[in-house]
């Protein structure tokens, strides 16, 4: 029945962005093939948007008090784009071997390709959010069309893994208050990031490495893909981040654990 509803809702949703191509000039109109675009994303770096929760407080065991009253490190490891067949197991992998979690930002088209993976990704213990249908620049696009997007791929992880998505990234970083106002309205928590080592670029190991330890701080939020494109050099990069980090007495933890939530 569940499945009945999702295939109805999605071809629902076909039947929008139909609408949307009717209605959008032929450089602004949304892709209606199943195929995701691969997202060629700008470089920005942004401060995290949403109202943070207090500092977690020191428990009182001797081994806190002997650190008087400092605060634990915590970071939280992003990926975003995927699933990707071939990326986002190994990424499990890593963050298995490691017992870490991370948070999952995933393009609606994929999970609908993959909804096994996503809800794999989800039973490891990670986090789900909402990365919108088709990937576009969210901006540039209608009220409408913001809606759907959103609404369309927190529909497809919900069929995935049973639960609708609480949090999402616009594709790019790129956002107003328009896009944050309907996300809102549709139950999701804009979060963006604070750490960018640029790993779509392909710009080597080392250097995906360097820029996330060099910028690591208490609360950071470490923007990474495990879809899109080529990730190996994501996924070689990630065991040495996640060890580095912890050696430096970092814990990783999700997104809505870093909020306190
Ligand atoms: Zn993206």
């Amino acid at each position: 029945m569940r499945k009945l509803l999702y295939l109805f809702l999605i071809a629902g949703l076909m039947w929008g962005m139909v609408v949307i191509d009717l209605t959008h000039s032929a450089d602004a109109r949304v892709s209606s093939s199943l195929a995701p675009r691969p997202p060629t994303i700008v470089s920005v770096k942004n401060k995290v948007t949403s109202s943070m929760a207090p500092t977690p407080t020191v428990s009182q065991s001797a081994a806190s008090r002997s650190h008087s009253h400092r605060s634990p490190l915590v970071i939280a490891l992003t990926f975003d784009d995927g699933p990707s067949p071939v990326y986002t197991p190994q990424v499990l992998s890593i963050l298995q071997r490691y017992k870490v979690h991370a948070t999952f930002f995933c393009i609606g088209e994929w999970v609908h390709l993959y909804p096994g993976l996503v809800e794999e990704t989800f039973r490891a213990g990670n986090v789900i959010g909402d990365h919108t249908w088709s990937h576009p620049d969210l901006t540039k696009l209608s009220s409408y069309a913001v809606r759907w997007q959103l609404s369309s791929a927190s529909a497809a992880i919900q069929y995935a893994i049973g639960s609708p998505p609480a949090l999402f990234r616009p594709p790019y970083g790129a956002t107003n208050a328009t896009v944050v106002s309907i996300a809102s309205q549709l139950g999701l928590l804009q979060i963006l990031w604070t750490i960018d080592p640029r790993d779509w670029a392909l710009p080597g190991v080392n250097a995906i490495v360097n820029i996330v330890l060099s910028h690591a701080t208490n609360r950071s939020i470490i923007l990474m893909h495990d879809g899109g494109g080529d990730r190996s050099e994501t996924v070689r990069a990630l065991p040495l981040i996640i060890s580095a980090l912890q050696q430096r007495g970092f814990t990783f933890v999700t997104v809505p654990q870093l909020l306190g939530g």
